[in-house]
């Protein structure tokens, strides 16, 4: 049996990451850094959203002597130059909360006409082994900053991000419409077509 580790202690992103994981590799378990508390928090100190991804994979499959999964996501909206991008999560200071971030984002965005309010969430998927061998996966999801929060569901910057195509906000999807278009879904995927290689090199690597 594979094991690998999840470099995040989210139950949702084990479930989704297990069963994606389970149809091309029926015998992998998945564990998550709860099963492993001895590892606290890693930084995210990287400038990109690939460099944190890396830091975090690599930390904890060295530290488990296993393949780690981990991921970095954020909104980069064009007419902030990228911006809130890999400080998404802190956008709004040390203290910052959803709503602060939601609040600031509209603030910087007040004077800007719908023409350029895009923006895309975008995530990076990689994979880690020990010895620093990797896999990289991609995902990006387009859409428009919206000029008031709309819809309660999802978190973070889904009230104001809207996508065009379903003429609704990240806010107002069910879960399941969400994980089939988002950056994060997209990203998995990316990086599952070539997890079965990559799990070939990392067993071998394992078994030295
Ligand atoms: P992380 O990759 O889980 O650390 O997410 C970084 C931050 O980006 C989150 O705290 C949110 O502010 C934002 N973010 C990432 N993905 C999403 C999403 O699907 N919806 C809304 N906000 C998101």
């Amino acid at each position: 049996m594979d094991t690998i580790v999840l470099a995040t202690g989210n139950a949702g992103k084990i479930r989704e990451l297990s069963a994606m994981l389970a149809e091309l590799n029926p015998d992998v378990r998945v564990l998550g850094l709860k099963d492993f508390p001895h590892i606290g928090e890693i930084p995210e100190t990287g400038a990109t959203f690939e460099d944190n991804a890396r830091i975090k994979a690599l930390a904890v499959a060295r530290a488990t002597g296993l393949v780690a999964v981990a991921d970095d996501s954020g909104l980069a909206v064009d007419a902030l130059n990228g911006a809130p991008g890999v400080y998404s999560a802190r956008y709004s200071g040390d203290d910052a909360t959803d709503e602060k971030n939601v609040a600031k984002l509209l603030d910087a965005m007040k004077d800007v006409v719908d023409p350029w309010r895009g923006c895309h969430f975008a995530c990076v998927m990689l994979a880690a082994t020990p010895g620093g061998r990797e896999l990289i996966g991609r995902g990006a999801w387009h859409g428009r900053v919206i000029h008031a929060p709309q819809g309660d569901g999802g978190f973070g910057y889904d009230p104001v991000f809207f996508d065009e195509e379903l003429s609704l906000t990240a806010a107002q999807m069910d879960a399941q419409i969400k994980n089939g278009r988002s950056h994060r879904g997209l990203a998995l995927r990316d990086m599952l077509r070539g997890w079965p290689e990559f799990l070939k090199q990392a067993r071998m690597e394992l078994e030295k």
